[in-house]
């Protein structure tokens, strides 16, 4: 588990504030905690909690920036590097428990992003090809314990009532997720929801 320091703290905030932009040690909070804190902080965020933060020598002084949001996910060790790749390949792998995926807000920290915990469902499994169905993701906030308080996973009917009430753009930004994410299904639901040909009565 990471130690988060005021330093880190602040060089995270201010590295998603300004995603794709170079920013100086000294705008990252060099100039209030000094040049080595910050580095230390950035070394942090990059090996410990998953952010990747490119260092652009090219610049005078060499800026750091964080192009994605979204931390990498951490992987249990023994999980083959294969179906490490495929994972990280994946961009809808979600929390098993409440559903969050990877860079989403953190609820308890905004200069934290949640970041999902990758590993077995029941133990390493003893067989020579495990697959992904023997994997699980925890994000951050459920690893943390805190997730019972305010992200418990949304029933249909309460995701229902949410998208009832959601303008028709993003209704059809959902269905395009859906449409995505379950194409067959699609394909089946609007075959089977033809409209009728005229009764005979
Ligand atoms: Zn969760």
């Amino acid at each position: 588990m990471h130690t988060d320091s005021l330093v880190c703290k602040t060089v995270r905030g201010h590295l998603l504030r300004n995603i794709g932009k170079g920013l100086s040690i000294a705008s990252l909070g060099g100039s209030d905690y000094g040049t080595s804190a910050v580095e230390d902080a950035i070394r942090e965020l990059s090996e410990s909690q998953g952010y990747v933060i490119e260092r652009l020598d090219a610049d005078t002084p060499a800026s750091f920036v964080l192009h994605n949001p979204a931390p990498l996910p951490w992987f249990d060790r023994s999980i083959p590097l294969q179906l490490v790749s495929t994972l990280i390949e994946q961009d809808d792998i979600a929390c098993s428990r409440c559903g969050a995926v990877s860079g989403e807000p953190d609820p308890y920290d905004n200069t934290r992003r949640v970041r999902l915990y990758i590993d077995w469902i029941a133990g390493e499994p003893q067989v020579c090809l495990p697959e992904l169905s023997d994997l699980r993701a925890i994000c951050s906030v459920c690893n943390e314990g805190a997730s019972n308080i305010t992200l418990q996973r949304p029933t249909a009917h309460k995701l229902l009532v949410q998208i009832r009430r959601a303008p028709a753009p993003d209704q059809i930004e959902v269905l395009k997720w859906l449409a995505s994410k379950f194409p067959k299904q699609m394909v089946e639901l609007a075959s089977s929801s033809k409209p009728k040909k005229p009764a005979e009565s």
